[in-house]
């Protein structure tokens, strides 16, 4: 899971607040205890020494430490005996002075060794559908939320079907390759005219990924080359650098509208450097356009017409434009 450095850093962010949270929490506990009963801080302090006479008498050399040990290991067991009662006594819930920590896998740290512990991957997976929300809007689209029947339902002859059944099948596509998605899922072209879908299903696919933990990053064409531009020309270059990262290093990327962006050397040079890269990297793209064939080979120039006609499935959308109805 390649989560952007941004997700990555707000999702750290939360575990750091929870930890410390739970850090307050756990003293807030132990003050109220011992408030209600001075004893216990005296047999908490006590407990310490204990352990600290077990390693000194342990660690001393020449004589024979097991009957001082023996006596401490006995002290210390009291101590924990007279503990539980007080506790009992106070009635206070379960676990209360545990000073449980906020993951009990990683300690709150967000790792275990150097993979990533679930509850840091929990709130990554939070974090990026956040993200999405705020590039998608308010998350109507699903795949439960498509509606088939505004696609008109008559045998169009230039189509050699219906419209209808044109987009069940894309529909069909669309929500398999969101259930099935992992290493090694390929890479879709969504074509066809405005108006007919495009968008409403890769927002569909992008939510239904996210949701199942894998980094999304969903953009129009014109904000991405935005980004590798600011990044290069930027006025703030340096502090913009690593801005075009996310759309090598993400699961699924995502690209709206290609073709609606100002089409430039440098954007052709960005797009092929950036296809070429995920492809090597067997990392999936999608891309929606308006594009035909001949076009996308036009606009921009035959190596990424190959590699985007040679290796992206192609999902048709044909018909009428639908926002009419
Ligand atoms: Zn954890």
């Amino acid at each position: 899971m390649a989560y952007s450095e941004q997700v990555l850093r707000r999702a750290r962010e939360r575990l750091e607040q929870a930890k410390a949270e739970r850090e307050r929490e756990n003293d807030a506990h132990r003050r109220e205890a011992y408030r209600r009963y001075p004893r216990l801080e005296e047999i908490d302090r006590e407990l310490r020494q204990t352990m600290t006479q077990l390693m000194a008498t342990a660690l001393r050399q020449g004589e024979d430490p097991a009957q001082a040990i023996a006596a401490i290991r006995e002290k210390n067991l009291a101590l924990q005996c007279e503990r539980d009662w007080i506790l009992e006594a106070g009635e206070f819930e379960e676990g209360y002075l545990d000073e449980t920590p906020v993951c009990t896998k990683c300690g709150g740290s967000g790792y275990i060794g150097s993979q990533m512990c679930d509850c840091l991957r929990e709130l990554c997976r939070q974090e990026q559908k956040k993200e999405l929300t705020s590039l998608l809007g308010s998350g109507q689209e699903t795949f439960e939320t498509f509606r088939l029947d505004v696609y008109p339902d008559a045998y169009d002859p230039k189509l050699g079907t219906s419209p209808r059944q044109l987009m069940k099948s894309n529909f069909n596509i669309c929500r398999k390759y969101a259930q099935n998605f992992g290493e090694g899922s390929g890479s879709l072209l969504f074509s066809g005219a405005t108006g007919l879908g495009k968008t409403f299903l890769s927002a569909c696919i992008a939510r239904q990924v996210a949701d199942r933990s894998f980094s999304v990053v969903y953009d129009t064409a014109i904000r991405l080359f935005s980004d590798f531009e600011a990044e290069k020309f930027g006025a703030y270059a340096e502090e913009n650098r690593g801005l075009s990262r996310k759309y090598f290093e993400c699961d699924l990327l995502i690209i709206d509208d290609l073709g609606t962006e100002m089409t430039t050397q440098f954007t052709i040079s960005a797009l092929y450097h950036l296809l070429n890269t995920r492809m090597m990297e067997n990392r999936a793209t999608i891309i929606s356009t308006n594009l035909a064939d001949n076009e996308i080979e036009n606009r921009y120039n035959p190596q990424i017409a190959s590699r985007i006609i040679g290796t992206f499935r192609l999902v048709q959308f044909a018909g009428e434009d639908i926002r009419r109805r």
